[in-house]
């Protein structure tokens, strides 16, 4: 057993943080937290002094592309280098990951299930892996990748990721069921275009028609996953909903439709807004992604303030991969500058984003029963969010009760860790 007390407790509920808290760990799991006054460290149990640190649940990333290393199509479809190099590149980002705090990443698409094996056995450091495999969408939708030119591009190749393109409800069912064999713990759609996706499939273009979209959630809730749909807005983005999809992605011209943010609320579908990878996408070297991003860009903060206000759920997603991968937390200065506190926030990356998932009786919340997944930060997070971006300033890292990044000593003149 062991003890981690002394630091600064915020335990991703919302609740105030607790001073001078100690947090009980039994193997891999809470089995008590509370002011450490009122808690005597059990016998035999190790103590670890953490005064002067903020102790965070581990923080959850619910919307990333952890295999996905840039946008241009060379990249994408594997032509410019060995894809045993692409591997490990994508285990040095599920490592840096989980050392800057990350212990849970929803994959939105493109990471396969073998990635998954490998963190749980420990041939590679990374976070608890919750997977989309690809993403389904109908011919000319954002799952369907093809060329401007109209070549197809690796396609089938790998058995692992298989086709994800659905057309007519017998389509969709068997692809549900095909993600779901290869490893989903969650469907992956799209019923509108996006700001990168081709020109000519934009924004509030739809894909899918209501009987497909119907299908397809029904067909997952009956293998017990939920949904992510990326729906930007226009009709596609009405059609998810009324099917039932559980988050929506993206959700940028929301604010559009005010009864649609209402329908969240009462439902509890949750809104990941993704904020970061648009920051990139107004910089994008494509002008017509930049054009798209930045005349989203005012609806979609207003669209997280009305949500924000009507009580809908937001988890922190930052879509990263096209862009390269940027450090996680940097969404959650995004989720504050567009009017989040830096409470709603953290919950935003803990509590909700466990519920987002459908993993909080397992994660994103430090209490009793939990999984002794963990963070403990130099500073206050409260105070300035951003300090979650910086190494230095994340002390230590638990998954499971392990410990997974330990960067209390200072470093050396020579810039090493002793
Ligand atoms: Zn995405």
């Amino acid at each position: 057993m062991k003890v981690l007390a002394g630091a600064t407790l915020i335990d991703g509920t919302g609740a105030a943080p607790v001073g001078d808290a100690a947090v009980v760990i039994d193997g891999d799991r809470i089995i008590a937290t509370g002011p450490r006054a009122s808690m005597p460290p059990p016998g035999g149990a190790e103590v670890i002094d953490l005064a002067g640190l903020t102790l965070l649940p581990g923080l959850i990333d619910t919307h990333d592309h952890l295999a996905s290393h840039g946008y241009a199509l060379t990249t994408r479809w594997g032509l410019d280098e060995p894809a045993s190099t692409t591997h490990l590149r994508t285990g040095t980002v599920l490592e840096r990951i989980l050392a800057m705090g990350y212990t849970t990443v929803r994959d939105a698409g493109g990471l396969d299930a073998g990635f998954k094996l490998a963190v749980e056995e420990g041939l590679v450091d990374g976070p608890r892996l919750s997977l989309g495999v690809k993403i389904i969408s109908p011919t000319g939708g954002i799952g369907d990748s093809v060329s401007p030119s109209g070549h197809c591009g690796g396609v089938g190749t790998d058995p692992l990721l298989p086709d994800s393109v659905a057309n007519g409800i017998d389509q969709v069912r068997a692809v549900v069921r095909t993600m779901v064999r290869a490893g989903a713990d969650v469907i992956k759609c799209a019923t509108t275009g996006g700001a990168s996706s081709r020109s000519g499939h934009g924004p509030k273009d739809a894909a899918f028609t209501r009987d497909e979209m119907r299908v397809l959630v029904d067909e997952a809730h009956a293998l017990g996953r939920k949904v992510m749909c990326h729906a930007l807005g226009g009709p596609g983005l009405v059609l998810a909903l009324e099917a039932g999809v559980d988050s929506i992605e993206h959700g940028c011209y929301l604010a559009e439709e005010p009864e649609l943010i209402a329908l969240m609320a009462e439902r509890g579908i949750v809104l990941t807004p993704t904020l970061l990878v648009y920051v990139h996408h107004r910089e994008s070297p494509a002008p017509h992604v930049r054009e798209r991003a930045h005349a989203l860009h005012a609806r979609h903060v207003e669209t997280v303030q009305m949500a924000l206000a009507a009580g809908v759920k937001i988890s922190a997603g930052t879509d990263a991969g096209g862009h390269g991968h940027p450090v996680n937390a940097r969404e959650l200065e995004c989720l504050v500058q567009a009017g989040l506190s830096p409470m709603q926030a953290l919950q935003a990356a803990t509590g909700l984003a466990a519920e987002c998932l459908g993993w909080e009786r397992d994660v994103g919340t430090v209490q009793a029963g939990r999984l002794a997944d963990l963070v403990a930060v130099d500073g206050d997070p409260l105070r300035d969010i951003t300090l979650l971006q910086s190494p230095e300033r994340i002390k230590l890292v638990y998954k499971g009760g392990r410990l997974c990044a330990d960067r209390r000593a200072p470093l050396e003149a020579d810039g090493v860790r002793p």
